[in-house]
């Protein structure tokens, strides 16, 4: 592939669903793209260093900010990353770390692309990753509107029977339900002045969530993807996200050619209103984003 400088540009969510007061969030996380593109002028680095601030922001649901699981302790945090370099890292279920994507961005460098749940967490372990431990009170907060909506009649997630979250109970301690989602998930998508893309993404899950759940965020071609025609983030419930291949969908969409906002709105028309899903990209020459729901965003360049 032969590069050449050109100009860069930066696009960072913080969760189809999410609130738009918390855009000032990703404006910081954006320009910290920025500031990471001037020391090393890596997409990758920059993606990474937008998405640790969003992680460290503590109102998305991702790192500090991530929802509880379903037994109101438990938080199990997805990330992926990827660029055009051939870095391509991921971890599920990881609990009680710091910075998830920093641990997706560690096994970018193992034999492995994918590390999950105990074995994940030992090799965090292992590398002296830093630990977080605290749960806030945004995140009860948070868990007590999920238990709410799924004491009401309207499904918490779309399609699904509130009951069923109990039925299909993995937790020790009973289940004590009284019988909303939960998104803001966050990512980042770059293009750096040398032309590679990259892209990285991290959440706590879509709530409510049984134990060992995992969405579309840490999986390949669903919840993230780049490639030589640029990098695309998707946000939203994941167990639809996945059914579609979405990130790679609308990547190859735009590698076709389609003008990158038109990519963008055919992939969310993909799915049922009642769906939240959201999706970022960039492309060589266009950058933007798209959502069905609000979606705190910032873009800087295009
Ligand atoms: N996609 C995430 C998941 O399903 C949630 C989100 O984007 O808000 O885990």
């Amino acid at each position: 592939m032969s590069l050449s400088q050109g100009s860069h540009a930066i696009v960072v969510h913080g969760g189809a669903g999410g609130k738009p007061e918390y855009k000032d969030g990703c404006e910081r996380a954006a320009q910290r793209a920025v500031e990471e593109l001037g020391i090393s002028g890596d997409a990758l680095e920059a993606a990474i260093a937008a998405v640790t601030v969003l992680e460290d922001d503590g109102r998305f649901n991702a790192g500090r900010g991530s929802v509880l699981c379903l037994d109101g302790e438990t938080v199990e945090m997805d990330a992926s990353v990827m660029d055009t370099r051939g870095r391509l890292g991921a971890v599920a279920c990881v609990r009680g770390i710091e910075n998830p994507v920093l641990l997706a961005r560690a096994v970018a460098d193992t034999p492995h692309w994918f590390l999950a749940g105990d074995g994940a967490d030992r090799f965090a372990a292992a590398i002296r990753h830093p630990l977080w431990n605290t749960i806030s009170e945004h995140q009860r907060e948070q868990h007590r509107q999920v238990r709410e909506a799924l004491a009401g009649t309207a499904p918490a997630m779309p399609g699904v029977d509130n009951q069923a979250f109990l039925r299909f109970w993995n937790y020790r301690s009973a289940p004590d339900l009284p019988p909303g989602a939960a998104c803001d998930t966050v990512g980042a998508v770059v293009r750096a002045p040398d032309g590679h893309f990259g892209v990285a993404a991290s959440t706590g899950g879509s709530a409510p969530s049984l134990l060992g759940r995992v969405g579309d965020t840490p999986i390949v071609g669903s919840g993230f993807y780049a490639g030589p025609a640029g990098a695309v983030a998707a946000t939203g419930i994941g167990e639809y996200i996945v059914r579609h291949l979405l990130a790679h969908r609308v990547y190859t969409w735009i590698e076709d050619g389609m003008p990158l906002e038109q990519a963008l709105r055919r992939g969310i028309e993909l799915f049922d209103k009642d769906v939240d899903v959201g999706l970022i990209a960039v492309s060589r020459t266009e950058a933007g984003a798209f959502s069905n729901r609000d979606m705190p965003r910032a873009r800087i360049g295009n």
